[in-house]
């Protein structure tokens, strides 16, 4: 292809590896007459400490699934997968064959990728290329309050999806020759020190494999959804298991409502309906996070800036590694670095016990968490990690307590056995406290096992920061903020 006869049309694909109901791709498809779709691992996300491997993998298996859908629909498109950075990819493409479109989705994401689109759309600017950018996930740009959001977000769930199909026009476009070492032949990899690796049991990436949780789940996972959704054990089938299909955008929130609204599953009213809530909640955070992205740095509520914490790095360190001496906390811990998937409630509780019992800051364990979660979407991530740790203002205090949790939602201590094999043979009794066994006992049952005292006291620890929380919570600039916050990001009938 010469630069004469082109109309090349880039579709550059982020969080949104999928072909159907994919706006950017179908209107590339109707418009262009050439077609590239480009991934990019750039290394300023590849070095970024939310990154991880798993996150890698994930998108690679999608790409490559992606790619090979492409080949077998016989569409006269390119695709390209490169390692380095998006607008270096765009000046060379734009210098060697002209680009005449570039379309999109926006993404709510992290301030270096912001940055990254704000250059960007300069360049598009200054060199006379369109840049169709469409918003995802029913999130709006610029949006100033919520009245009208729960409504806008329902009508864009309901839209027809976008079916890509390519226009008469289309032919294929010439290979470009890409810098040999911007060609990835095996999934790229981070560059920074700690990672939580890839050798777990984890989901596949891709469209096929998103497609397969989501009819499982109608065909009857759902049923008991809302009785074991706190259950670390048992909501890894109950639940949909969605997240990283959804986050990496593999599936869009739309499929997966209108699979939702077309399903049909008898006695399952409840479950159900608790589930579509959810769908809800996901744009929901996002929103929160695209209208107030400093919401990375620091707490939504600014009147928690001046918040003190004592808690010490030896601490941090043992929560990360699972190993506080709290059997369910250290379990969960052991079990999302192995597997990329925990529970809502015990990402919570995670949270809770680091901010709470610890008296960290919530930034102290947002991005180890955000590396271990397979389904890290920044816009949930980092607002549901200020929720947790109490510092929006708007919401209950939560402070979960790991031992009442246990016995609660995992009272034959399975989970904790399954992640904590040295407690395996503990009674059911202590398996959550395993302290609170008398010592004459412990030695006369021939029971031992290696595993650290806690770190804190678990019940004074918690009542010191109930105390902390509400004294800061009653705080006149706290307050002033939680007015501002609520007139800005709650939804009004929620209020
Ligand atoms: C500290 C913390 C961090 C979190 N980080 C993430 C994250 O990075 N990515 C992520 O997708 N979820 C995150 N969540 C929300 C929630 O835990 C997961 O969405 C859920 O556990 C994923 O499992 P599932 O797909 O089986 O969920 P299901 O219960 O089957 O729900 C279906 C979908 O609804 C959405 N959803 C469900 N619960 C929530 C919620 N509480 N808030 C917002 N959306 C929700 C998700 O898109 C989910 O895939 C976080 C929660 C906490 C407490």
């Amino acid at each position: 292809m010469n630069r004469g006869d082109t109309r090349l049309h880039v579709v550059w694909y982020k969080r949104d590896l999928r072909i159907r109901d994919h706006a950017p791709l179908a209107q590339a498809l109707r418009e262009g007459r050439h077609v590239l779709l480009l991934h990019v691992f750039e290394p300023e996300d590849l070095k970024h400490p939310t990154t991880s491997n798993r996150h890698l993998l994930f998108r690679w298996q999608a790409w490559g699934e992606l790619c090979e859908e492409i080949r077998s629909l016989n569409w006269s498109v390119e695709t390209a997968a490169l390692q380095a950075s998006a607008l270096e990819v765009l000046i060379r493409l734009h210098e060697s064959v002209g680009i005449e479109a570039l379309c999109s989705y926006e993404e709510t994401g992290l301030a270096h990728t912001f940055k990254r689109d704000q250059a960007i759309a300069h360049w598009t600017q200054s060199n006379g290329i369109q840049w169709n950018e469409f918003p995802q996930q029913a999130v709006q740009r610029g949006l100033k309050n919520r009245k009208r959001w729960a409504t806008d977000w329902h009508k864009s769930m309901r839209t027809p999806m976008e079916i890509p199909v390519p226009g008469p026009q289309l032919t294929g476009c010439q290979p470009v020759n890409w810098p040999k070492q911007w060609l990835v032949e095996a999934p790229p990899t981070v560059q920074h020190q700690w990672d939580p690796g890839v050798a777990g049991p984890f989901q596949q990436g891709g469209e096929r494999s998103g497609h397969r949780y989501l009819e499982s789940f109608f065909d009857g996972r759902v049923k008991g959804y809302r009785r074991q959704i706190g259950r670390p054990l048992e909501s890894r089938k109950s639940c949909s298991r969605l997240s990283p299909y959804l986050a990496w955008g593999c599936l869009s929130m739309r499929q997966v409502y209108q699979a939702y609204a077309q399903a049909e599953v008898s006695g399952a009213k409840m479950d159900m309906k608790a589930f579509g809530s959810r769908l809800r909640w996901q744009g929901h955070f996002i929103q929160k996070f695209e209208s107030e992205s400093r919401m990375e740095f620091e707490s939504v509520n600014r009147g928690y800036l001046e918040m003190e914490y004592a808690g010490t790095e030896a601490h941090l360190q043992a929560w990360k590694e699972g190993k506080t001496g709290v059997p369910l906390v250290d379990a969960c811990m052991r079990c999302v670095i192995a597997t990329g998937y925990l529970n809502f409630r015990m990402r919570a509780m995670l949270v809770s016990f680091l901010t709470h019992h610890l008296d960290l800051p919530w930034q102290a364990g947002v991005e180890h968490l955000a590396r271990c979660f397979l389904d890290f979407e920044p816009g949930i991530h980092y607002a549901q990690f200020q929720m947790q740790a109490g510092v929006t203002g708007i919401n209950t205090i939560r402070i979960y307590n790991p031992v009442k949790q246990g016995e609660e939602r995992d009272d034959e201590g399975a989970f904790v056995r399954e992640w904590l094999p040295e407690l395996a043979h503990l009674p059911n009794e202590f398996i959550h406290a395993p302290w609170k066994m008398p010592p004459m006992e412990r030695a006369w049952s021939g029971l031992d096992w290696d595993y650290p005292e806690p770190i804190v006291d678990v019940a004074l620890a918690g009542s010191a920061a109930r105390e902390r929380l509400w004294r800061f919570k009653k705080s006149a600039s706290v307050r002033t903020e939680s007015k501002r916050i609520l007139d800005r990001h709650v939804v009004p009938d929620s209020k």
